[in-house]
């Protein structure tokens, strides 16, 4: 029986908005908390959204998402407009995946995304009573009559209330003077954006090296043949080293996040595969991660170049994991 058989929502824990999230990572984030829960769920083929996206963040939802080049992801008003939607083309075998956004104003907090999943399964019961009159209100609705929804949060998040960049998208021109510091053309940034956004690596057939992120050839043989794409454990890493950057060292794209927010963190995280990623700290600098500690990953803005956001996973403290500090 077709119908919305899972659900997950993820929200930003701390009393501030995290100065990094937006529409697109909100939800990156409470898809991947629906696949933390529902480890079975297959590849979506489609999804249907509600609520105040920007067309940058619904680009790369489809992208985030490997949904064939050019497709749309068509937006609703309300998120049972976006679950009928979604149930419409879900077709035999299909998944389609109904994502509501909740976004409050500025940096009073509250953001939160949930992400429902629509196929062939048991369907969980449509919540009952009248209509809510907002989506934050549809949102809560099925985050209840979802039995043992798994709420992903960002744990870590800035505890530190700053203000958020403008949103929808800073009034950037192509035209304008750009970074003078690690400058990726866009074309190289989302040849990537699928390896570093969902940590895929590849393993080789003749020798069993991993690479990351998977690219064309093993970087010990040089084999092109047979590699085997797999997604790093998101939250299984460990600091193997960790540097603070700013003020006046940061590349320029980080300016604003620097006058914002102060010195941040770059980590290399090593996985348990033996392969290693260099990423930005989410949390503020300070005694929660050190040399050693475990930490999880979630999408985030990293900075705005040409025009739009670029993202990439940062770190955070892992709830629950060996801390030596
Ligand atoms: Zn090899």
């Amino acid at each position: 029986m077709r119908g919305v058989i899972a659900g997950a929502a993820y929200r930003p824990e701390g009393p501030g908005a995290a100065w990094d999230e937006d529409g697109f990572t909100l939800a990156a984030s409470a898809i991947e908390s629906l696949q933390d829960a529902h480890p079975d769920l297959r590849r979506p083929d489609s999804a249907v959204v509600a609520g105040a996206f920007v067309p940058s963040e619904l680009e790369d939802l489809a992208r985030y998402l490997g949904l064939p080049a050019g497709s749309a992801v068509p937006r609703e008003a309300t998120l049972a407009a976006a679950v009928a939607h979604a149930s419409s083309i879900a077709g035999t075998g299909g998944l389609t995946l109904a994502v509501g956004l909740e976004r409050r104003s500025g940096d009073a907090g509250g953001d939160g995304a949930l992400a429902l999943a629509i196929g062939e399964g048991a369907p969980v019961p449509v919540p009952t009573g009248p209509p809510p009159d907002t989506l934050g209100g549809e949102i809560a609705g099925w985050s209840a009559a979802i039995a043992g929804a798994r709420i992903l949060s960002g744990a870590g998040a800035s505890a530190t209330r700053v203000a958020r960049p403008p949103d929808p998208d800073p009034p950037l021109s192509p035209g304008q003077p750009v970074a003078q510091g690690a400058y990726v053309p866009w074309p190289r940034y989302v040849e990537s954006t699928t390896a570093h956004w969902s940590l895929v690596a590849a393993r080789c057939p003749a020798c069993g090296t991993v690479t990351f992120p998977a690219g064309r050839a093993c970087r010990n043989c040089g084999a092109r043949e047979g590699l085997v794409p797999f997604r790093l454990g998101r939250d299984s890493g460990v600091i193997a080293a960790l540097t603070v950057i700013g003020p006046g060292g940061q590349p320029t794209e980080f300016d604003p996040q620097v006058e914002a927010h102060g010195p941040y963190g770059v980590a290399i995280v090593e996985f348990p595969e033996g392969v290693r990623a260099t990423l930005q700290v989410a949390a503020p600098p300070g005694p929660a991660l050190a040399l050693g500690s475990a930490v999880a990953t979630r999408l985030r803005r990293t900075y705005p170049m040409e025009g739009r956001w670029r993202y990439g996973r940062k770190v955070l403290p892992r709830a629950g994991g060996p801390n030596p500090g």
